[in-house]
């Protein structure tokens, strides 16, 4: 090549390469003005709430753009689209954090009430956030006291701000529903000084009204007040704001009752103040959440329970004395009827203190055992009280909860306090011991009642049968479902027999449950605890098997998980744990029993069976666990074992059991209990 025309082009590719540089800098310059524009308006849209993320005609229009560019400019249509959707991708992860970060601010401090704004609980609601937090919230209003509960479970808000009683008319049952049938938590509560005035439009006159609208409980609180004026009406409307919004340029007979701050908002005049029965009405709410909040120490405490007694004589009693002689003062009790079982009772139990207190703690360790069900709604400041005098001084460690020990851990040797409750008409904890048999999984409708004939005879008080089965093999039998609970209960009903079953699933819990008087958490479920956490909720027994290679204190912990959801009526089954042995299927451990009875109130049950594997060693091992205090027994007995389904080689025979309850029977005597 020519040299000249060599350096000629050199210098071309140089200067090409330097524009290409250029051009790179330029793009890499623009690009980040354009992500410097996206977050600007991100911003714009955050602040404008109802503006989307993302804006799909807005998105077309820039597309078009880009590709008639593109085109004119001679770039290839594929490349120049892939350019963009990488673009548009960035633009998108840009802006999402900064109104991610905005939903979840907004979405923290919203308040969902009942009610309009200028509502009694729309005022109380902004009071308690003031006090709260300096940044206040958002308050929004639902129709009814279960659409505010219904946005609180789907996220839409944070709190839900609901009145449970009031000074004059009592307490309100709806909340009261609502609290104990959802799993809500009670994080705070306004106790508000609540000033009803008469208001009407202006012009109207006292003596020319002919109707008072309001919410019922406003109604019944001035009761007094509206029998004075004669011939008028009164109309409950859905809430006190929403009767002051309502009044139309033709309602001049029409007077409503709310808040002064309701009646100037709508533009009406007040015809009277101070109607009110008594001086002082005030309006009780509760904060409630989706999740537990640990309240600042340093304030004075309430706790919130709701519990359901056991039915012997005395627990109410028992419950009271605990709470007074551990000098827990009360300061609410109601009972509420529970229409799936008429006349008994929920009761809602108000204490001062927090539940992680040394001295609380201890009472309610003793109240559990009065009970089938307690649940801790919440502890929160107590705000019928001074607060501001106790927050001197820096924040002390928070009380954690759940609680360290174990809630079911009782002091040893109180026997007065064990737990007893019913399995069908069958109480287990109170000084009788209770043979629960059957096979290891319902085979057919004739197998389980030959079965049940046959451990009925020899004196089982329970009867027990798989129909879904935790097999080790996928291949095995895995037990005749729905269609083996019907025949579970089938035979129990012919035989007047509680029967207990297992149950593998939280979908499977409302199907086993419809069936059976007690539920049974297999060994290789002990550690599931979603499954228990879903039986906490439950208001049946539940026999909860020691898993596998679980130490006694993982153990209560599992069972700690049910007890905590709320439901106290927890058996626990020792069932064997794998060592090195293997002369037998598992090694039962037989000093976990005392062991256990030690440690907590609940009935404890041995499980021979599965422990031994071997129809030779059942009988031995159920007598000792007789002697070492279980409470009963939970064994395996096949009227055919030969046949047997399921664990055919430790399945007792009638003769067996037979054999085995009659050394049980001596055993259970000299202790003093009864079978
Ligand atoms: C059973 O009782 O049938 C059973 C499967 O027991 P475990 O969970 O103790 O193995
Ligand atoms: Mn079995």
């Amino acid at each position: 090549m020519d040299p000249n025309t060599e350096t000629l082009t050199h210098a071309t590719l140089d200067k090409a390469r330097e524009a290409i540089l250029a051009t790179d800098r330029e793009l890499v310059h623009l690009l980040a003005r354009r992500f410097e524009t996206v977050r600007q308006v991100a911003e714009v849209k955050r602040a404008e709430d109802s503006l989307p993320l993302l804006d799909e005609a807005r998105e077309r229009a820039v597309q078009e753009t880009w590709l008639q560019d593109s085109e004119a400019l001679g770039l290839s249509a594929p490349f120049a689209r892939r350019i963009l959707k990488e673009i548009l991708n960035h633009s998108r992860r840009i802006q999402e954090p900064i109104l991610e970060a905005h939903e979840a601010s907004t979405r923290r401090s919203r308040v969902g009430f009942q009610g309009i704004a200028g509502a009694h609980s729309a005022l109380a609601a902004a009071h308690l956030m003031a006090m709260r937090s300096n940044a206040g919230a958002e308050l929004q209003g639902y129709p009814t006291f279960q659409d505010a509960v219904v946005a609180l479970q789907n996220g839409e808000v944070r709190y839900a701000l609901l009145p449970v009683e009031n000074s004059i008319g009592g307490s309100i049952q709806d909340v009261n529903r609502l609290v104990c049938d959802q799993s809500l938590h009670i994080v705070d509560e306004e106790v508000w000084e609540v000033e009803h005035v008469l208001a009407a439009l202006p012009g109207a006159a006292l003596e020319s009204i002919q109707t008072v609208r309001s919410h019922a409980a406003a109604l019944i609180q001035c009761e007094t007040f509206l029998r004075g004026l004669v011939g008028v009406e009164a109309h409950p409307w859905f809430d006190t704001a929403g009767a002051a919004a309502s009044l139309g340029a033709s309602d001049m007979s029409v007077a409503v009752l709310c808040s002064e701050e309701a009646a100037v908002a709508c533009g009406l005049v007040v015809l009277a103040r101070h109607i009110a029965d008594h001086d002082r009405n005030e309006t009780r709410f509760v904060l409630l959440a989706m999740e537990p909040e640990t309240p600042d120490s340093r304030l004075p405490c309430k706790t919130s329970l709701l519990l359901r007694l056991n039915h012997h004589e005395g627990s109410l009693a028992r419950a009271l004395a605990a709470f007074a002689e551990s000098r827990v003062n009360l300061t609410r009790i109601e009972s509420r009827p529970q229409p799936e079982t008429p006349w008994e009772y929920l009761f809602f139990v108000d204490v001062e203190g927090h539940q992680g207190e040394p001295h609380l703690k201890a009472a309610l360790a003793r109240v559990r055992a009065c009970c089938n069900h307690l649940r801790v709604l919440g502890s929160f400041p107590n705000r019928s009280v001074r607060q501001e005098a106790h927050l001197d001084g820096p924040r002390p460690e928070a009380i954690l909860c759940p609680m360290q020990p174990p809630m079911a851990v009782l002091p040893p040797a109180q026997d007065h306090l064990r737990s007893s409750f019913h399995l069908g008409n069958v109480v287990i904890g109170d000084g009788r011991f209770v043979l629960i048999s059957g096979p290891c999984a319902i085979e057919s409708r004739e197998q389980i009642l030959e079965a049940a004939a046959m451990v009925k005879a020899a004196g089982a008080a329970v009867l027990r049968g798989g129909a879904f089965k935790p097999r080790t093999s996928p291949y095995a039998f895995q037990g005749l479902g729905l269609e083996g609970l019907r025949y579970l209960r089938e035979a129990g009903r012919h035989f007047d027999l509680p029967v207990v079953t297992e149950v593998l699933t939280i979908e499977d819990i409302s199907i086993v449950a419809a069936h059976a008087d007690v539920l049974q958490v297999g060994a290789r479920n002990m550690h599931n605890f979603a499954l228990l956490k879903e039986l906490g909720r439950l208001d049946k027994p539940v026999i909860l098997k020691r898993g596998m290679s679980a130490t006694v204190k993982e153990f209560l912990l599992a069972a700690e998980y049910i007890l905590a959801g709320g439901n106290q009526q927890v058996i626990l089954c020792e069932r064997g744990i794998r060592t090195f042995e293997t002369g037998t299927r598992a090694t039962l451990d037989l000093a976990a029993i005392p062991i256990l009875k030690r440690a907590t109130h609940l009935p404890v049950i041995v499980d021979p069976s599965h422990a031994a594997g071997d129809r030779l060693l059942v009988v031995p091992l159920a007598l000792a666990a007789a002697a070492a205090g279980a409470d009963g027994l939970i064994v395996e007995a096949h009227p055919h074992p030969e046949t047997a389904l399921c664990d055919k080689e430790q399945a007792l025979t009638r003769e067996d059991l037979e054999q085995m309850v009659a050394g049980l029977k001596p055993i259970v005597a000299s202790q003093g209990r009864r079978w």
